[in-house]
């Protein structure tokens, strides 16, 4: 029987990693339902490759996708669902198996959340819903059977070092479970690893999105650069692992061939390597227990010679300090984290800000913000709503004006 795959985001980084795979195995998977956000042409050649039944994408290019169809000669059109109620239908929907959930930032949240509770193996890319909402995500996946895999390279290498039985009998007291003792969580350290504070106030956009070792969207790429992401990955691994950020030690390691590690309490230290590429974690999520080929280059460590490592300095990524301080004080805290940091990416990206006034607007949101048990869908979307106009009111007040 072939699994029936619907991948929320398939015009994005991840979303194109699961379509190779996809391709190169049609014989286990089924391409059901797609969306896309703006990339409308890509979305439509996408149909053409895999003629999926469903595609979500916004109401506005509707007519747009029509004509780029007619233009390409797309012969059946898809069913076309519109808008977040079209992502939460996909996520949802009855004949879908596997949910890839590859959306950037907490617009993925609502259909994210759909796909769990609709007990669906969830391949979780979209770290941001996790980090705005991840008691309720984790609690929905308890009642509903959803299976929650992470594809995030770092979490992925944890889950493929940790006991299969970790997961079985989820502890709710945040303590390591079965001699785990320690998580190792590896970061590359960015573009801006070895560049002092007063060269890393001069950098541009181009600069920052431009990864040593990983091609992603240029949102998580900015977060690669102030290592806000691997806060946000700090965020994410409490949640998937339950356990406290307290046995999380964050390790810069420039090559990422070790993707992360799990140390134990008979002194084993546990590591997954490979090349830099997201088709491994992808493909090990869509398949897991099994395993199933990808054409990732397989890691020659003669070539590789040297794995370096070195702890992160706080003061010049404050970003990773202002995560962790958020999941030490919980509740709303990490969601105010996350939707002031999509802000702040945002207006960089825009040159409204320096690269080092992201950090600062997040701690500034933070400051001024009041944290509330995040329990509640509500409570999280309203903390997420106003950290998104204090950072708003931030950028006018300290921003450059177009
Ligand atoms: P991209 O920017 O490449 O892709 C994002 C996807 O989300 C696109 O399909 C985009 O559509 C869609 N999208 C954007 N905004 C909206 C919106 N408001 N509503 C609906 N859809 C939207 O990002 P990545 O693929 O790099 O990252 C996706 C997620 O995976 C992120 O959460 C990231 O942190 C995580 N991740 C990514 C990794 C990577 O290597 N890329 C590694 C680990 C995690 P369109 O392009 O059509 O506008
Ligand atoms: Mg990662």
């Amino acid at each position: 029987m072939k699994q029936s795959v619907a991948i929320l985001g398939a015009t994005g980084s991840i979303g194109q990693s699961t379509l190779k795979i996809l391709a190169d195995h049609p014989d286990k998977y089924h391409l059901y339902a797609i969306s896309g956000f703006h990339r409308i042409a890509e979305l439509v050649d996408i149909c053409l490759q895999f003629q999926p039944e469903v595609v979500a994408l916004p109401q506005g290019y509707v007519g747009l996708f029509k004509d780029i169809a007619a233009q390409k000669g797309l012969k059946q059109l898809p069913e076309l669902l519109l808008d977040e109620a079209g992502l939460v239908a996909i996520a949802s929907a009855s004949e879908v198996d596997v949910v890839m959930a590859a959306i950037v930032g907490a617009a993925g949240l609502s259909s994210t959340l759909a796909a769990v509770k609709a007990g669906k193996r969830v391949l979780l890319a979209n770290k941001e819903a996790l980090v705005m909402a991840g008691e309720i995500m984790l609690a929905e996946a308890e009642k509903s059977g959803a299976l929650v895999l992470p594809v995030d390279s770092e979490h992925n290498a944890i889950f493929q070092c940790l006991p299969q039985q970790y997961f079985s009998h989820r502890q709710h007291n945040k303590q390591p479970q079965l001699g785990v003792s320690r998580l190792l969580l590896t970061a590359s350290g960015g573009p801006f690893l070895n560049f002092s504070l007063a060269q890393m106030q001069q950098v541009t956009p181009a600069q920052a999105c431009k990864h040593p070792n990983w091609s992603m969207g240029q949102k998580i790429s900015v977060d690669s650069a102030t290592l806000m992401n691997k806060g946000l990955e700090l965020i994410e691994a409490c949640h998937l692992f339950a356990i406290s950020e307290h046995f999380v030690t964050v390790v810069i390691h420039p090559q990422s061939i070790i993707h992360s590690m799990v140390q134990y309490i008979d002194g084993s230290t546990l590591a997954q390597m490979g090349n830099p590429d997201m088709c491994t974690p992808i493909a090990h999520a869509l398949a897991w227990p099994e395993r199933i080929s990808t054409q990732v280059k397989m890691l020659d460590l003669f070539d590789v010679q040297k794995l370096d490592f070195c702890p992160p300095d706080l003061e010049k990524f404050p970003a990773l300090k202002l995560a962790r301080q958020s999941m030490r004080e919980g509740g709303t805290a990490p969601s105010i984290l996350n939707a002031a940091n999509e802000i702040a990416v945002a207006a960089f990206l825009q040159e409204k800000i320096g690269f080092l006034d992201i950090a600062n607007l997040v701690d500034a949101v933070l400051q001024q913000s009041q944290f509330e048990s995040a329990d509640d869908l509500n409570v999280v979307l309203a903390a997420d709503q106003c950290a998104r106009d204090n950072a708003a009111h931030w950028i006018r007040q300290y921003g450059v004006q177009a």
